[in-house]
């Protein structure tokens, strides 16, 4: 496992996906202590060696975690997040930090303050966002699983556009202690791996409630292991009598033609698998998008007014206390970030609050009805992660209306704090070999299990699809 991390050539051949800050000497630290448990006979658990990237969002002890931002820039925390606390716990080996858009706050990676990371299929694209270097990271092959956070689609989108496996659990399964908070009704740590088992028993081993976060749930987490089981065991018909339902606004219009010829054969695949696949229709699904974007933006603004220069973040030092705070800030935040601030400060504000903020709240709850409705009559319900593959480098940047609209596949699930699986199911023409595309699995509340079942049927069953880019397949060939 070691190994991987002393051979330069993948890190030098391929600069650009690394996204991380890795310190080789604390990451061959925690693969000493992991030998010496070893070999006073401990029981070292599921995870042993196993190679985790963490999103720069998600707090590790004496690794630098910056949340993608100038603001936090140097800052290593004493202590690590719930979630890596526990995959630590499992024998996990944290090998680094995955670039991400300034505080989860986008849908390129672009946004980060200190650098673009490409797209393993073809360099000149985005991984996705916001959690890109998680994702490009794992399709690259430079970990084995990553951590990211999902608050409007940041694990499923940059799964899809990379090829790999994203899964973002239902609000409250894994503990938000130690994650950077953007928009806290709707955070979530999701997983990425190259297959469902592999993100699969990271969720595992991160799961459950913890004391540190007073919304993180009670639920018991089932065993979703015990259904990575080997394709010979499946029966004729493995998925014989699942209702799934293929929700019809997002197969029209402005969604690519080869995303939607995609999503139709992976519903004919789920038909051979055994399963009926009816179109559903979820009529409020596009007032998702201005209530999303009404409510993370008004939640971010709340939640990143610690960052003042003084409680949190680098301080530009001034002889007046107000232009401190001015100064910290304008200093240290990106331009995508105080926009977000100053909408949702708009929206919270005593005048437009009715109009906007409260208006939002009504849509989500219209929302959330919806898809209740849509999963008494359907098992699971799926869609595209994404209207598009991988955009190119620069094509979104400057856009953010066009950017906010390619999310218009995943923000609904995380107002509704429903899980969601992503995995790749074709390609599209692009770079040298294609690109990959998701499809989008979405499951009743604390349905994980369900959905990692299914999940793993579908892609032990995909034939013809290997989602490993041409340029790392050479590189482990060579
Ligand atoms: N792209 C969305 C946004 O910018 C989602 C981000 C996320 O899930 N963190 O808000």
């Amino acid at each position: 496992m070691i190994l991987t991390l002393q051979t330069p050539r993948p890190l030098s051949r391929l600069p650009r996906f690394l996204p991380f800050s890795t310190n080789a000497s604390i990451t061959l630290n925690q693969a000493d202590s992991l030998d010496r448990r070893i070999a006073a006979g401990e029981d070292v658990g599921p995870l042993a060696g196993v190679l985790v990237a963490v999103k720069d969002n998600i707090c590790t002890a004496d690794m630098p975690s910056t949340g993608g931002s100038r603001i936090l820039e140097g800052y290593r925390p004493p202590f690590d997040a719930t979630a890596v606390k526990r995959a630590k716990e499992l024998g996990a080996i944290v090998v680094g930090k995955t670039n991400l858009d300034e505080f989860g706050m986008g849908s390129t990676t672009e946004g980060s303050a200190f650098q673009v990371t490409a797209n393993p299929w073809d360099l000149s694209r985005v991984p996705g966002g916001s959690s890109g270097g998680s994702a490009a990271a794992v399709s690259a092959r430079q970990c084995v699983v990553s951590l990211g956070s999902d608050t409007g689609g940041s694990v499923r989108q940059p799964a899809s556009f990379c090829g790999v496996v994203g899964l973002k659990p239902t609000y409250g399964r894994v503990s938000r202690f130690g994650l950077m908070a953007y928009a806290s009704s709707l955070d979530t740590i999701g997983c990425f791996g190259s297959s469902v088992a592999d993100a699969g028993i990271l969720l595992h081993a991160i799961s459950g409630h913890d004391r540190f976060d007073a919304t993180s749930s009670n639920q018991d987490v089932p065993n979703f292991l015990s259904h990575f089981v080997s394709a010979s065991s499946f029966e004729s018909k493995p998925l014989k009598g699942l209702r799934v339902g293929l929700i019809r606004e997002t197969i029209g219009d402005g969604v690519d033609a080869g995303v939607i010829s995609a999503i139709h054969s992976a519903a004919s695949h789920f038909e051979e698998l055994g399963c009926s696949v009816n179109e559903v229709s979820l009529p409020s699904f596009s007032l998702g998008l201005p209530a999303y974007y009404i409510l993370a933006s008004s939640e971010s603004s709340s939640n990143l007014s610690r960052y003042d220069g003084i409680r949190y973040g680098n301080q530009v030092y001034a002889d007046e206390l107000d232009s401190l705070y001015g100064s910290s800030r304008a200093n240290g935040f990106g331009s995508e970030v105080k926009m977000r601030i100053l909408m949702g400060t708009y929206a919270l504000s005593a005048g437009y609050y009715d109009a906007y903020y409260k208006r939002a709240q009504q849509v989500r709850t219209i929302i959330r009805n919806s898809f209740t409705e849509a999963l008494n009559q359907n098992d699971i319900l799926i869609s595209p992660a994404a209207p598009s593959p991988a955009y190119k480098i620069g094509e979104k940047k400057n856009d953010p209306l066009a950017m906010y609209a390619g999310d218009i596949m995943t923000v609904n699930v995380n107002l509704a704090g429903l899980p969601a699986l992503v995995l790749p199911c074709g390609f599209v023409e692009g770079g040298t070999a294609g690109l990959p595309i998701g499809l989008q699995m979405i499951g009743a509340a604390f349905g994980e299990e369900e959905l990692l079942r299914v999940g793993h049927i579908f892609e032990q069953t995909l034939e013809n699809c290997r989602f490993v880019p041409p340029i790392i397949a050479e590189d482990i060939a060579s």
